[in-house]
């Protein structure tokens, strides 16, 4: 008697097969392919992340896990199947592009199906499950881990195609979430690799306003923290395609900007700061910042640069900063 979780990871891994297999070789996955190949990945990549098609169709899934000695009742209990309010059984991820999750063994967990016919959502994940757990997991977590330790630095993404692009690209020490925000869970397991973290979010709005709320939480969690921004509201994928690796290591990680200079910056764009009051209140949320930094040097880093950025004295700021410190003990 097969637990609910012994059926899922070996439905998982036998689909991760399945779906690999038709797409490299199905008629019915052309259109997948040349979407693949346009979108820049080599064969490569496509078979170091077993990337795939699911048929569009609910028989093959099916009949393909049935013959492998499943029965209906247990893929659904175990959530690799879904069944309709007509009582049909189907494939979730059928007519998308699989992107298989691997757990930190390397076990595939769940999938993540990239929708090429603007059927929406763009992306559809696998259901939440014991074994799937998107709080819990990072994208690319197994075949990065040896080299966020070799390194000591993780990039952190938002998304499957931005990791793929990078690992393609010889930069290997990158993880994504799984479209969800970050949690403190994978906060704390990145924290246990490295010592610094370079979020690297999109460059439109959504993006930049994460990498605000993921710096603080990855600074809570004690790392290192810089932020890499994107020109153009290009993301991380579309930059290496149009640029290469080349240009991404240089011109967006290591030109990433430390946590209290994305932080300064971050907080400029809700004031005009020609105009008095707004300076103040700009120099009030900028002082706070810093009253929450843990290292001394670090405050007085950047009581300095605010200090000059005002034509203040930098006394006077770390006079402030240091009220704001006693009240919150
Ligand atoms: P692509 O390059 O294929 O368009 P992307 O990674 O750039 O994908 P974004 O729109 O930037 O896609 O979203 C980032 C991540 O958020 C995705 O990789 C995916 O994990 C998640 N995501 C995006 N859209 C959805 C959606 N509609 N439902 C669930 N998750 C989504
Ligand atoms: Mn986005
Ligand atoms: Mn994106
Ligand atoms: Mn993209």
């Amino acid at each position: 008697n097969r637990s609910v979780d012994q059926i899922s990871l070996r439905a998982h891994e036998l689909l991760t097969k399945f779906y690999h297999h038709i797409f490299s070789h199905a008629k019915e996955a052309e259109q997948a392919r040349s979407y693949l190949e346009n979108r820049g990945l080599t064969k490569e990549t496509i078979e170091r992340f077993q990337i795939g098609f699911a048929p569009d169709s609910n028989e093959l899934t099916t009949q393909f896990l049935q013959k492998k000695d499943f029965n209906l009742q247990e893929l659904i209990s175990s959530n690799v199947l879904a069944r309709n309010d007509q009582s049909q059984i189907y494939d979730r991820m059928r007519g998308r592009v699989v992107f298989p999750i691997r757990n930190h063994l390397a076990k595939t967990v769940g999938f993540a199906g990239r929708s090429i016919n603007e059927l929406e959502p763009k992306y559809l994940n696998s259901p939440e499950s014991a074994l799937f757990q998107k709080g819990k997991l990072l994208y690319n977590f197994d075949l990065a881990r040896s080299e966020l330790k070799r390194t000591g630095q993780a990039i952190l993404f938002e998304g499957y195609m931005d990791v793929i692009a990078a690992y393609q690209a010889d930069i290997t020490n990158v993880i994504a979430s799984l479209g969800t925000s970050v949690t403190e869970h994978q906060a704390a397991l990145i924290k246990r690799y490295v010592d610094t973290v370079v979020i690297c979010f999109d460059g439109d709005d959504a993006g930049i306003n994460a990498s605000y709320k993921v710096a603080k939480l990855m600074k809570k969690a004690g790392c290192q923290v810089r932020i890499a921004t994107l020109p153009d509201q290009l993301d991380p994928d579309a930059f290496i395609k149009k640029y290469g690796g080349k240009r991404f290591k240089e011109e967006v990680i290591e030109a990433s900007s430390t946590y209290m200079s994305f932080i300064m910056s971050y907080h400029k764009r809700e004031f005009n700061l020609k105009i008095e009051a707004d300076q103040m209140a700009y120099m009030r949320l900028v002082v706070d910042e810093i009253a929450q930094l843990n290292s001394a040097l670090d405050r007085d880093r950047y009581i300095r640069e605010l200090a000059k950025m005002f034509d203040l004295s930098p006394d006077a700021v770390l006079e402030d900063v240091d009220q704001i410190r006693k009240k919150q003990g």
